[in-house]
């Protein structure tokens, strides 16, 4: 059974309109949450969860009474918001579904599932749209020391609800391809391993339901989603969460929300990620059949790296002391969260240059009208040259690229 198409269909009724950029800080999630849930009878109870190492709440929602618990996280990496704003969009859903479809729909989690939510596990480093917690620490490596209040609320949760599926949400960079192609990965799946061998049945483990799961979340995404989907890297890390999840036979699920084209602001993705993590669920509350092929999952290329988000091709460098070089420049943008002016800053920063015929962009420019003139310096990719790029013919058109911040053409 696929919902994919109904669910797609309905979507606009249940995305939450007042926060639809990636950029958002903890404190407008909460806000935004508390509206959708604050109804007397609602079909959830919201708890506060602990405290991050900066004491900014974390919460915990659980809905439904059925007898199969499943966890659900995101954004335990802070710069990886796209399924936080999905779970919005899931609780909209949950909370006041509209239609008299979408309200069986509803009863028929409500009655098989107990799902507990824990959206933006890493409320710290989301402040600050980065990858680590206030600590310093990849909580995603966090899972043995436990050094991290972060990392112990989320293990001691799994601990009291015995998930048998979790849902392990996170954003992947945007250099993912599938495979060596020029198609970028907008959602890449894995059911990680549990041991180095990456055995896929054990007693006692769920690797194998948690690829079922994903294989009906990529066949119902087959329609819109095709060709842009990939399998995550499934050697066994043995500090992350999903592997050591899995080991406790917690049947885990990672969902990467990657690139789709010119969607910066993962709204696409966001959509995706929504349709497939509903999907999943409704097809299992279903029932799981227990010989259902994992075909889908199995033939799913690994993620590539072929991608860079703007790459200038052509460029012609004058050095003064060594020849004159025609090249391709490839950059990576980021995002930080200024603390002292208050907002966000976007950054490009050159990550590669020479022959990058065997890379794709997201955004590719010809540039064979331009140079760039190097006084002594010669472009290091770490030290980030003030570069001026300046069009042959006519000198005054020119953009410029100080201290990684590229303004101007791109
Ligand atoms: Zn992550």
């Amino acid at each position: 059974m696929n919902f994919t198409s109904q669910l797609l269909e309905n979507y606009l009724l249940y995305k939450e309109k007042l926060l639809v950029y990636r950029h958002f800080q903890p404190e407008e999630f909460n806000k935004v949450l508390f509206d959708c849930i604050k109804k007397q009878n609602s079909n959830f109870e919201l708890k506060k969860l602990g405290d991050s190492a900066q004491k900014r709440p974390i919460y915990h929602l659980q809905f439904g009474n059925g007898k199969t618990p499943v966890l659900l996280w995101s954004q335990m990496h802070g710069n990886e918001p796209t399924a936080t704003m999905a779970l919005l969009d899931i609780f909209h859903f949950l909370e006041n579904p509209f239609t008299e479809e979408d309200k069986k729909l509803v009863e028929t989690l409500k009655n098989h599932f107990t799902l507990h939510f824990v959206p933006v596990l890493n409320p710290d480093g989301t402040a600050l749209y980065t990858r680590r917690t206030a600590q310093g620490i990849d909580m995603n490596r966090d899972f043995l020391q436990r050094q991290t209040p972060e990392a112990n609320l989320l293990i001691d949760l799994a601990e009291k609800v015995q998930p048998q599926f979790s849902f392990n949400l996170h954003d992947q960079r945007s250099k993912y391809s599938v495979g060596k192609t020029p198609i970028p990965t907008t959602l890449a799946f894995l059911a990680p391993a549990f041991d180095i061998e990456t055995t896929i049945d054990k007693e006692g483990m769920r690797r194998r339901e948690a690829m079922q799961v994903i294989s009906l979340m990529v066949e119902g995404l087959e329609k819109e989603l095709g060709d842009k989907m990939a399998k995550y890297d499934d050697a066994f890390e043995v500090r992350a969460f999903g592997d050591n999840f899995q080991k406790l036979g917690y049947g885990t699920i990672l969902i990467e929300s990657g690139h789709y084209p010119n969607d910066w602001e993962k709204q696409e993705v966001r959509k995706y990620n929504y349709a497939a993590i509903l999907n999943a669920l409704l097809s299992v509350a279903n029932g799981l059949e227990k010989d259902k092929s994992i075909t889908a999952y199995d033939e799913l290329p690994f993620n590539g790296t072929q991608f860079y988000d703007v790459i200038l091709r052509n460029v012609e460098v004058e050095y003064p002391q060594f020849v004159t070089a025609k090249m391709d420049i490839a950059f990576e943008r980021e995002t930080k969260f200024d603390v002292k002016e208050h907002q966000y800053l976007y950054k490009s920063q050159i990550v590669d240059l020479g022959d990058l015929s065997t890379f794709y962009g997201h955004e590719e420019h010809n540039f064979e009208d331009y140079k760039i003139i190097m006084q002594s310096e010669k472009i290091d990719l770490d030290k980030n040259p003030n570069l001026v790029f300046e069009n042959k013919q006519n000198p005054n058109k020119r953009f410029v690229v100080v201290n990684g911040v590229v303004s101007g053409l791109i």
